[in-house]
Parts: C-alpha cells; structure tokens; sequence
C-alpha cells in the first residue's frame, strides 16, 4: 500500500514569512481538525481569505486510509516512531515517507486532534530550551506563546522524557515488555519529529471525537496561529490568564489481564497522595505516589503496553 491519496494544500503570500504546516486526521477517526480545514480551504480557493505573508501548507487528511475508515491507524500508531524510512514495512511507514519532508520544509506545526472520553481541550508542548541528546530544542518562547493562543487553558509537557523514564523503568526490571516501550525512539510523533528538524509545534487536543465544539475549536485554534505569525491580516485574541501546566512524571504498564483500574477515570481526573488507581491481577494495589493528575487511562490496554500516565503541576511557568 502507498501514501498516493496524501494530499497537501500550499498557499504563498506576497512576502516573507513563517512557514506553518497543519494538520488534521493524523488519527483517522478524529476529524475535527479535517472539517476545520476544509472550511478553511474554501474559503482560500474562494479569496474570502488571503495568505498575506509567508507560507500557509493545509493537511486536512493526514491518514487517509484511516480516515476513510475512521480508524485511529491501519497498522499502527502514525503518531510514534515517526521518521522517513527508508524500506516502509507497512501503511503509516508510506505516510511517514510523504509527511517528514514536508514538516522539514516548514517552520510550525500545528497539529489538530480529538480524544475519547469527555473533558476539556488541553494541547501539549515540547521541553523548555535545552542541549541535551533526549530533544534538544531553542523554541521554548515562541512555541509557548503559540500554545497559549490556542484556545485550551490547560498544557501537557515532558512526554519524550517520561516515555525515556518508562524505557528505563522497563530494562530495569526486566519485565517483559513489546518492543516498541523499549526503544525512546518510537516517543518521536509529529510535533517531537518537528523540533528534531529544526522547527516547533503543538499538538491541540481539541474535544471529544463527533463534538462539534471541537471542530469550531480547531477552526479558532488555526486563525489565532495564523494572525499570531503574520499569514493573515488580524489580531489574535489574548490568551486565557487562568492556565494550568501538568508535567508527565511516571508512566505504568499493564503487566497482566486481570490489571483493573478502581474506577472509570478521565484524563485529567485529580488524584491525592496514596489514592487507590488499581489492583493487579496478584492482588497488589497500585496507589498514586503523590498528589497529581492520572493522564491517558487505558482500561483495555494490551499486556506490557501503557496502562496510565500520571502528571503534577509543573514549576514552569508558561508566562516567558
Ligand atoms: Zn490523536
């Protein structure tokens, strides 16, 4: 199978400018960010809207094969491992070949996506600046100042660390594991494959799938980046002052089938110190190891994958 239905969108303006590149349907069921490109795209082509300055590049279908199914994936999750490959082993390697060029050509992403379980839009952003090997990154200021026009009062960092964390914690205790919780690389998604080519990015997760407020949502989310960078005539709207930054700290597996949660958690459901979250299968209790925030519950998750996350409030501010 090949990548031939990837298509790309590009409009120039009469000036210089940022390059953005967005994003829709990287998972193929979560279409909000289609549907608000689309109406975006019409109303380019019809000249209601013009690119002044710049380079605006639209995705509005970045799964298709998913998408048509209105699956998360074909054969596996886009958003990880995500680089050009130079043999494509299946489906979302195709994509990969198609997009990394393309993100490498840009300066900014914004990509667009929707969650499972009701909750409020949150989007997640990369490290502070930094030179070590994990994610070295220089963006911090203009990538934050993206982030908080967004729309979302609430911001997710510390993913390629806590994923780093959970590899370590893995080979440490010799658990049996998949392959892919073994390797730091496969944390590399869209906006992590963005920072590590020279450019910043944000992920905006924007509602529940199928709610209409999370396309009109996506929609807000895309004239703000483009009036925050100069692509189209406009003031952004200021941000919301009341934000809050939870940092990813821990990351537990599932290790067997009768591994429960207590209850039916939501991201972002608040936790105390010593909280019951589960009881593994042998009967041990697994309690929160401080006041904090559980973070992508997966109830269902297969064996030796991601069972939850845990975040705190990060000491960064998001005011720099
Ligand atoms: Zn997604």
């Amino acid at each position: 199978m090949t990548a031939t239905r990837f298509q790309s969108f590009r409009f120039q303006g009469d000036t210089s400018g940022p390059k953005l590149i967005v994003l829709g349907a990287v998972h193929g069921n979560e279409t909000c960010g289609t549907e608000a490109i689309h109406a975006l795209l019409e109303e380019l082509k019809s000249g209601v809207l013009k690119v002044k300055a710049g380079t605006l590049t639209l995705v509005p279908v970045t799964n298709p094969e998913a998408y048509d199914q209105r699956r998360r994936a074909v054969d596996r999750n886009l958003n990880r491992f995500l680089g050009p490959k130079a043999e494509p082993a299946d489906y979302e390697d195709s994509i990969a070949n198609a997009l990394c060029p393309l993100l490498r050509d840009h300066d900014v992403l914004l990509d667009l996506h929707s969650f499972h379980t009701p909750g409020d839009p949150f989007a997640l952003i990369g490290p502070k600046n930094n030179q070590e090997c994990l994610e070295p990154f220089a963006f911090q200021e203009r990538e934050t100042k993206l982030a908080l026009h967004l729309g979302a009062k609430r911001f997710l960092e510390g993913w390629m660390e806590v994923y780093e964390n959970g590899v370590r914690q893995r080979k440490a205790s010799k658990q049996p594991s998949s392959a892919h919780l073994l390797s730091t690389d496969y944390g590399v998604g869209t906006t992590e494959y963005m920072r590590s080519v020279g450019g910043y990015g944000v992920t905006y997760e924007c509602g529940q799938h199928h709610d209409p407020e999370a396309s009109k949502r996506a929609r807000y989310a895309i004239d703000q980046t483009l009036k925050l960078l100069g692509i189209i005539e406009g003031v952004p709207i200021p941000p919301p002052k009341d934000v809050e930054l939870l940092k990813l700290v821990d990351v537990v597996d599932r290790l067997d089938n009768g591994d429960t949660l207590v209850r039916n958690f939501n991201s972002f459901d608040r936790l105390k110190k010593g909280e019951k979250i589960g009881i593994r299968g042998n009967g041990a209790e697994v309690f929160a190891e401080s006041d904090g925030f559980i973070v992508f519950p997966n109830p269902g998750a297969s064996i030796y994958a991601e069972w939850y996350y845990f975040a705190v409030e990060s000491d960064r501010s998001m005011w720099i």
